[in-house]
């Protein structure tokens, strides 16, 4: 079977690409065939034709106009395809013979520059060696770089849970985790041939990439599993890029410098970048918090909000910095309107580094740091501290703005190919090639005056086709009058077209000057973004201090409008707030929002609280931790006075997180997560438990609370800890446990029916209102009276059990449920050597042992 030459190109360059989609230029378009066309007709729902290709028949095709094949692309990346774009690499008009193609880029979902910049895209590579694992996280659109590297899988598996790369670089053969290689990830899983295996090589890509002889610069030394795996990732950047993306940041660890840990579940759980149910923005923390003006800015806080301080300077110099913007709103507006003028300079940057970056692009850039000066004299007026150093960082780019806004036209095409972006004046070689233009059509006018007199044609026309050239258009009724030396060039329907030598003449003059004053504006606009390009690192800092300034800015405006006040930190082992708001519940019921108080210290480092479903047990425990947490990212917080100290972890235990989709059952989540704290908490941690036991039968789940909150209070682990129940029977162990202190929300209580105060007071609920709150929900009357009538009944039986010496169960749950849970649990414990059940037990013990 033979193909058109054209097709035979094609396959040798599919050849070498394939996993990739291979787009195809082809004059306007870029076309897919074969399989290619089959599956991206289908993910793109465009039209399958076919193609003649010689004598294999026809083979199906399609296609995407060049100039819209950026919203195509991104389409494929977002449905995990990879695209590997060719390019006509040589002017088809003066090209012999077959135009010559090559692949110019790979585009593959880590190393896809995005539109939406309010999140970060990275690449992440990983490499595990000798029990060490080693991860780089690359953004190519902000040039972000970070690694880690540490022997706990568990701390690569919270951080590829949190950031969700796009893409995870490995290398054939490696040995890898299960869950990293998961068909259901939510990442792309991009093998490279071991050559990448080879830990020399990839130092050495990582070197080239900064400029540097060794890791010694980049503080890589220490960390070769690290280092290895972002060679690997740089490697592939300049595989699939072509090219040596010059705005990479340098290499940042992420487990550098203490940090509050927050590991997923609680990120989860408190919802702090979003919601459990919607999984959206709004309704988290970060939702609320975010009132920057910039891309930079959102992503920054988020990460404030993932990786809170726990270093007491730097958490105070944010304080600092908040304070002042709270108290000089003037200077505070006036900041945030001139970020409001700022776009995202770390992407606009990436654009530049990837050649992508169009005339507009440029102007928005000088635009963004045209307002430096602005800034840097607001933040005079702070008067030292953390703002003026922000202030002093701000670099000089004034020559930059200047240079890009006289070169480039106010208002210029998006394309920099077509012309008209640079200004006249700026460039003499390209001005006399626009006068030889307009001298050009000032000759066309008069050519076509001097020949509707000469012919005397008064309708006669000179004008331009695209493909024709410029022609002298005539009307059928005028044809007896058209000159024999007129030469036909085409056919209209009621007109012919001519032309003549003087006018071919002019033609490739008029076409020469065009095309030459279009190359040389490419050629200035390129200089232009080259010029950009060497002040990267000037613009780079300017982005990094903008960023720091709009989140502060954000915090200081969101404090200001919400009536937070400045907490306390401390180097005491103690949370103390007074008259507490949750931030997200509060903005929600606005006025509405009952406010209490918490005290967690030395002397009552446990608090259990009772009262019914509903009431606000779990609002008040994740309005404690949402407080000490954004302490801790130095913002103000949601009370009337708080006094936090320094915390190591927040661990949660809360609400119906079920992990169903892994095939646990909700019980097993629980105690896993029990477990876990278990064996991790600190006395500098935050504990939430939300209805520990809930899962199995009533005594079961008594029994575990009970030996859960003495574990909790052992000493070696004893952390603060806040403890939900609806169970009022923990009211009586709680009284007799040192440390512990029983509180409760208050109900108003009117005969059958109840009103929830959500005051929290300090003494145990008397009884937990379950009937009563079902009626609330609006069970119907009757079924409400017979579940008092058995309730009347169980009461009777469980107080004669009770003197009988042989208490069983009332209440139970569902017996198969039970049944299921325990099944799960004998499970897992074949599995794991220490079950959760029993690490409660050995957890109790050792803790014992250390006594
Ligand atoms: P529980 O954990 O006791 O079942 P929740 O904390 O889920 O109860 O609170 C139930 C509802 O009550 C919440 O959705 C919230 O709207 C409201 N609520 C809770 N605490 C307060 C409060 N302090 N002020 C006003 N409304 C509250």
């Amino acid at each position: 079977m033979s193909l058109t030459p054209m097709l035979q190109q094609y396959m040798e360059l599919k050849q070498a690409y394939p996993e990739a989609l291979l787009l195809f230029r082809l004059g306007d378009f870029y076309e897919l065939f074969f399989d290619d066309a089959m599956v991206a007709s289908r993910a793109l729902e465009i039209t399958l034709t076919s193609r003649d290709a010689g004598s294999a028949g026809r083979i199906p095709m399609c296609g995407v106009p060049y100039h819209a094949a950026d919203q195509y692309i991104a389409r494929l990346i977002d449905q995990g395809y990879v695209v590997a774009v060719c390019e006509q690499v040589e002017d088809p008009k003066t090209a012999k013979g077959l135009v010559k193609r090559e692949v110019v880029r790979v585009i593959t979902p880590g190393t896809f520059l995005a539109e939406d910049g309010t999140r970060n895209r990275f690449l992440a590579s990983v490499v595990g060696r000798g029990g060490v694992w080693g991860a780089g996280f690359i953004d190519v659109g902000t040039g972000e770089v970070w690694y880690l590297e540490h022997a706990d899988e568990q701390m690569l598996r919270e951080r590829m849970r949190a950031w969700q790369p796009a893409e995870v670089l490995v290398y054939e053969g490696a040995q890898l985790p299960a869950w990293l290689t998961a068909q259901d990830a939510p990442w792309r899983l991009t093998r490279r041939p071991d050559t990448f295996a080879a830990e020399q090589a990839a130092v050495e890509a990582l070197c080239t990439q900064y400029g540097v002889a060794n890791l010694v610069p980049l503080d890589l030394t220490p960390h070769p599993v690290a280092a290895h795996a972002l060679g690997l990732a740089v490697m592939y950047i300049r595989e699939t890029q072509r090219a040596i993306l010059p705005h990479l940041r340098t290499p940042r660890n992420l487990l550098r410098g203490k940090h509050l840990v927050l590991d997923e579940t609680a990120v989860r759980n408190l919802e702090l970048l979003e919601t459990v149910r919607t999984r959206q923005r709004k309704g988290s923390l970060y939702g609320l918090l975010d009132e920057t003006e910039t891309a930079m800015g959102s992503r920054l806080l988020r990460r404030w909000i993932e990786r809170p301080l726990c270093d007491k300077s730097a958490i105070e110099a944010r304080l600092d910095a908040i304070a002042w913007l709270v108290d000089n709103a003037l200077f505070r507006m006036r900041l945030k309107a001139s970020l409001h003028g700022v776009y995202d300079l770390d992407r606009l940057l990436g654009k530049v580094a990837f050649g992508s970056a169009n005339p507009r692009d440029l102007l928005a850039l000088a635009h963004s740091v045209a307002v430096l000066p602005d800034i840097r004299g607001v933040l005079q007026a702070a008067e030292g501290g953390w703002l003026a150093e922000l202030a002093q960082s701000l670099p000089n780019l004034a020559d930059l703005t200047d240079e890009i806004t006289r070169t480039l036209v106010d208002d210029p095409p998006v394309s920099p190919r077509e012309g008209g972006i640079i200004r006249p004046g700026v460039d003499p070689l390209l001005d006399r090639l626009r006068d030889g233009q307009s001298q050009g059509a000032e000759w066309l006018l008069a050519f076509e005056r001097q020949e509707r007199e000469r012919t005397g044609i008064k309708s006669l026309k000179v004008g331009y086709h695209k493909v024709f050239g410029y022609f002298i258009e005539v009307s059928k009724a005028n044809l007896h009058l058209v000159p024999p030396e007129y030469e036909r060039k085409q056919t209209l329907a009621n007109a012919e077209r001519y032309t003549v030598p003087a006018l071919k003449a002019a033609e490739a003059e008029i076409l020469d000057a065009r095309e030459r004053a279009l190359a040389r504006e490419y050629e200035l606009f390129s200089a232009l973004r080259e010029h950009v390009l060497a002040r990267q690192r000037d613009i780079q800092a300017a982005a990094e201090a903008l960023a720091c300034l709009d989140v502060l800015t954000a915090l200081a405006t969101v404090a200001a409008q919400r009536r937070y006040v400045r907490p306390v930190i401390t180097e005491e082992r103690a949370i103390r707030i007074r008259a507490g708001r949750h931030p997200v519940v509060e903005a929600m019921v606005p006025g509405r929002f009952v406010p209490n108080d918490v005290q967690l210290d030395d002397e009552q480092p446990l608090i259990l609280i009772t009262g019914p479903n509903m009431a606000g047990k779990s609002t008040y425990m994740r309005q404690t931790a949402l407080i000490a947490i954004m302490a801790h990212m130095g913002s103000f917080v949601p009370a009337e006075a708080a006094e936090i100290g320094l915390l190591d972890r927040v661990f949660t235990r809360i609400g119906a997180s079920d992990d169903l989709s892994a095939g646990q059952s909700t019980f097993m989540v629980e105690m896993v997560e029990l477990a876990h704290i278990l064996r991790q908490a600190t006395d500098r941690s935050l504990v939430l438990l939300d209805e520990i036991g809930r899962g199995t039968s009533t005594y079961d789940g008594l029994s575990i609370a009970e030996a859960v909150m003495e574990a909790l209070l052992q000493p070696g682990r004893n952390p603060l800890t806040l403890f939900a129940s609806h169970y009022h029977e923990l009211t009586e162990v709680v009284a007799e446990l040192p440390g512990a202190a029983n509180y409760s929300v208050l109900v108003a209580e009117d005969g059958q029916d109840i009103t929830f105060l959500h005051t929290v007071v300090p003494r145990p609920a008397d009884k937990s209102y379950g009937i009563q709150v079902a009626k609330l929900a609006g069970i119907p009357a009757d079924v409400i009276a017979r579940a008092q009538a058995l309730l009347a009944v169980r009461e009777g039986k469980a107080k004669l059990a009770a003197a009988d010496g042989r208490t069983r169960g009332a209440g139970m749950p569902d017996e198969a449920a039970l049944q299921a849970s325990e099944a799960a649990l004998q499970a897992s414990a074949a599995r794991e050597s220490v079950t959760p059940a029993s690490a409660v037990q050995a957890s109790a013990a050792q803790a014992s042992a250390e006594r």
